[in-house]
């Protein structure tokens, strides 16, 4: 269904960390770029086997399985460290401070991306956005997971709603990076909401077994997300009814019926299979 992403010279590796989550390795062969390294151990041993110089990091949020190794990675390597300005005093050592709209333009790899503020896991929760190359990529943390979305720790549900349809509003073909490995176990809850959502069924079979085999389930793309991910699909009908019957909501409105949406999901154990 989704290919590994290999377009233009350009790799992109997911390596495990902790228990679920995924660092991204993105390079060129020579040069490379770390995504949200949580923990520095995996991503020296990548870069050491793969022969390859980091040149940049990039931080999503201020979790700590998602920043925890930056400043062993930068003291080693020398790495610029690129995240979000609004949580830099949580995060520290940030040579880079990132907010809505600005740019990171790496010349070694060869990648541009846009900023975007995606706020609701985190207040400062950033994504980067790369156009380039084709079909465009995503590296969004903890805001926006296959099938799921982040929990609300920090920001409020319509915050969460307004980064989520943003990212929705991506191109469809772009690949979405996601910070941890949590699809399965998102896709049983998309079929509690929505039993008769074929795609979804579809999916829990394929990446059932993609699992089985230990391959990632990421990346996913924006226009799978739009069929599978309740998170984007809270204001189709069908998961709309489907939450105010569950949460018996009186009234429609789109943010109590997202904030309904994600309190089920909190609540929510997927059946041992
Ligand atoms: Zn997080």
């Amino acid at each position: 269904m989704i290919p590994p992403q290999n377009s233009n010279g350009l790799q992109i590796e997911a390596l495990p960390a902790f228990v679920d989550n995924y660092l991204w390795l993105i390079h060129d062969g020579v040069d490379a770029i770390v995504v949200d390294p949580g923990d520095a151990v995996p991503a020296s041993r990548a870069l050491q086997e793969r022969g390859l110089q980091l040149r940049a990091i990039l931080l999503t949020h201020h979790h700590p399985v998602h920043v925890g190794g930056a400043s062993t990675l930068k003291a080693a390597t020398g790495a610029q460290v690129y995240g979000p300005a609004a949580e830099a005093d949580k995060i520290g050592g940030l040579h880079h401070l990132l907010s809505d709209g600005d740019n990171v333009d790496l010349s070694a790899p060869l990648l541009q991306l846009e900023v975007l503020e995606i706020p609701g896991h985190t207040l400062g929760h950033i994504a980067y956005h790369a156009a380039q190359p084709a079909p465009g990529l995503l590296f969004c943390g903890d805001t926006l997971f296959s099938a799921g979305c982040g929990r609300l720790f920090e920001g409020s549900p319509q915050q969460m709603l307004t980064s989520l349809q943003r990212l929705a509003a991506l191109p469809a073909s772009t690949a979405v990076y996601c910070g941890h490995e949590y699809t399965l176990a998102n896709l049983q809850f998309a079929q509690t909401v929505e039993p008769d959502n074929a795609e979804i069924k579809a999916a829990l079979h394929e990446i059932r077994a993609w699992r089985d085999d230990n391959r990632p389930s990421l990346p996913s793309r924006i226009e799978r997300e739009r069929r599978i991910n309740p998170f984007l699909r809270s204001t189709e009908p069908v998961v709309r009814a489907a939450v105010m019957r569950h949460a018996a909501l009186k009234g429609d409105n789109a943010t109590e019926v997202f904030a309904a949406l994600r309190q089920w999901k909190d609540g929510y154990r997927p059946p041992s299979v």
